[in-house]
């Protein structure tokens, strides 16, 4: 990355006269610390030495490695043997001797003291005669904001993200010919959120956004503004972006922008450090409000929290526009790998699908480093090639990590998640809510959820019947019922789907007036599973005996919506266990492939 400073001769010159003098004082040794002699001909004994170059009284070399992009380093003092070129002859190392010259040692001995001083003179004079004012924008933040042009990364960097590249291309048509857009009077979103859990390759979609459609890419990083003084953030977001404006087309990231936008409420109340937030995300906002795209600037932001973000960021007219990005299933994963093992010599018979197959709940970030062990191990073992073992070795050191970190499931509990997810597809399958199943999924996403399944609706609603919020409760429920049916034990898994049924059935009752016993009276008038909201004391106008049967009410509906769950699902158990069959090989399963299996199965 380079920061954006102007060029300044007087600094260039500074730092040249001291780079020289780095270089003279430590010759012209490689940054490798020496190794031992005995090391050097163990490295030769065991013929992993590719090449060396013979000079004065050093010896450097190169290793073999597998990745010819990424040679290792060596050198050594050279120890009197007469040996030594016998033995480079037998390991068929290819060295030379090369003359070692000390004229530019000498030269530079005496230049640098020269240019260093130039350097210093310039500076100072230079300083003295320029005029003070608007040139000397010393309490500008503009160094911390980088500027990247010509950014090399591309779409195709990024495998397993079909359905957000779909819609980040979009994004790149539009950077590419702004005009056009404007022309049809398309409006599009003011700021792009990239949300999904970390390492699954937000940043390098925003990159290769950049790559793309080829236009500068502004970014800043929310975390960088924790540390700062007062003033300073606000400033430096006001830099941002009067200096995107004038690079039209261009993109502005902000990466990582929770650390930034955390909830104003959020914050540790009353240290200075609140303040500061509170100034740089205010000026953000105003930005944000400022802000017109059609201008030719996309604003891009990412992060792995959006729950803790300030809602007024996501309002319309601001990072209005969300962009999921999950962790990959089998089928993204394979390609991932095969992006990563691009570099490296793998074994022909390695086969990527099953790598893919053990790393289930691996994000993009996962599988790299995935990819890098394995050669390590392989290169350990003194092997031409990555094999599959290599890849064993360095799954299992790898998850011994992970587990902790994210969620990595097992077998058993995979299998659990797959029926009970699959349980919530069927009810709704079977009950028809005017809601198509989108995309059931056993990978573990977000921060709660160990699978999901993903329901959307076929047409704009308003009003919901009472049959629909039933089958709704229904459908909440079958996740639970099909651990019970299916899988002999029940888990704590179904926690939040038995707490939005609680919701639901508690609305029916207090809110909708659909409990014949209780009539169309209203209770608990300011909660709402709709809003979203949990007012902290509801106010009880009512006596103990209407709570009683509130309860009671409540408790009715919810065990006949289980009922008609674990009907539902029982007299659809062969499309369930199907599907499950196949949900535990691909991990996700579309819309259309539900669709089929329900087609034969039901
Ligand atoms: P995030 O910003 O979501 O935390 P990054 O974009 O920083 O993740 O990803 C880190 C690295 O992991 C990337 O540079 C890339 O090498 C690798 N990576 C992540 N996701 C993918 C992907 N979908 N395809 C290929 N490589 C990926
Ligand atoms: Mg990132
Ligand atoms: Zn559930």
């Amino acid at each position: 990355m380079t920061p954006q400073t102007r060029f300044n001769p007087a600094v260039f010159i500074f730092l040249l006269g001291i780079l020289l003098l780095g270089r003279s004082l430590l010759g012209d040794n490689k940054e490798t610390p020496p190794i031992p002699y005995s090391q050097f001909l163990i490295y030769l004994k065991d013929l992993k030495v590719e090449s060396v170059v013979i000079s004065g009284d050093t010896i450097q070399g190169t290793l073999k490695t597998l990745d010819k992009s990424k040679p290792e380093h060596f050198s050594t003092l050279k120890v009197e043997d007469p040996t030594l070129t016998p033995q480079l002859a037998q390991a068929g190392v290819r060295f030379e001797s090369v003359h070692e010259s000390t004229f530019f040692k000498d030269t530079f001995a005496w230049v640098f003291p020269l240019i260093l001083m130039a350097g210093f003179w310039w500076f100072i004079f230079g300083r003295m005669n320029r005029p003070q004012g608007p040139l000397m924008n010393y309490g500008k933040s503009k160094a911390k904001i980088y500027v990247e042009h010509d950014l090399k990364t591309r779409f195709s960097d990024a495998a397993g993200t079909d359905e957000a590249k779909a819609e980040l291309q979009e994004l790149v048509d539009f950077l590419k010919d702004p005009s056009k857009f404007n022309r049809l009077g398309g409006r599009l979103p003011t700021g792009f959120l990239l949300v999904g859990p970390p390492g699954t390759g937000k940043t390098l979609l925003a990159r290769a956004i950049a790559g793309e459609a080829n236009v500068a890419f502004f970014s800043i990083n929310g975390s960088e503004f924790v540390e700062m003084f007062v003033g300073l953030g606000a400033a430096r977001v006001r830099d941002l972006f009067e200096q995107a404006r004038e690079h039209s087309p261009c993109i502005i990231f902000i990466d990582e922008l929770d650390a930034l936008g955390k909830a104003r409420g959020l914050n540790e109340m009353g240290s200075g450090a609140n303040d500061e937030k509170e100034q740089t995300l205010n000026q953000l906002l105003a930005e944000l409000d400022g802000f017109d795209p059609s201008t030719g600037v996309i604003l891009l932001a990412a992060t792995n929290r959006p729950e803790v973000l300030d809602p007024a960021l996501l309002r319309s007219g601001r990072f209005d526009r969300q962009i999921v990005i999950d962790k990959p299933d089998r089928k993204g994963r394979t390609e991932i790998l095969r992006i990563h093992l691009k570099k490296v010599s793998i074994d022909p018979d390695l086969s990527l699908d099953s790598i893919a197959g053990l790393t289930a709940g691996f994000s993009g970030a996962d599988l790299e480093n995935l990819a890098n062990e394995a050669a390590i191990v392989a290169t350990r073992r003194g092997a031409q090639t990555v094999e599959q073992k290599d890849f064993t070795a360095a799954i299992e050191r790898i998850i011994g990590g992970l587990e902790r970190k994210s969620r990595i499931l097992s077998g058993e509990e995979k299998k659990r998640v797959a029926y009970h997810e699959m349980g919530h597809a069927t009810a709704s399958l079977a009950l028809e809510l005017g809601e198509t199943v989108h995309k059931v999924s056993v990978i573990p996403r977000g921060v709660g959820a160990l699978g999901y399944t993903m329901r959307r609706p076929t047409e704009d609603r308003y009003l919901v019947s009472k049959q629909e919020l039933e089958a709704k409760l229904a459908v909440l429920l079958a996740g639970r019922a099909s651990e019970a049916v299916f899988f002999s034990d029940i888990s704590t898994g179904a926690a939040d789907d038995l707490d939005k049924a609680t919701d639901i059935a508690r609305s029916m009752v207090t809110r909708f007036g659909m409990s014949e016993t209780l009539g169309l009276e209203t209770f608990d008038r300011e909660t709402s599973p709709f809003l979203n909201q949990r007012v902290l004391s509801r106010s009880h106008d009512y006596s103990e005996h209407t709570s009683q049967i509130i309860d009671q009410e409540t408790h009715q509906l919810i065990s006949t919506a289980y009922r008609l769950a674990l009907k539902t699902l029982k007299s659809h158990s062969k499309f369930l266990e199907e599907s499950v069959r196949a949900l535990l090989s691909k991990e996700t399963l579309e819309e259309h492939e539900l669709k089929e299996l329900w087609a034969h199965y039901s």
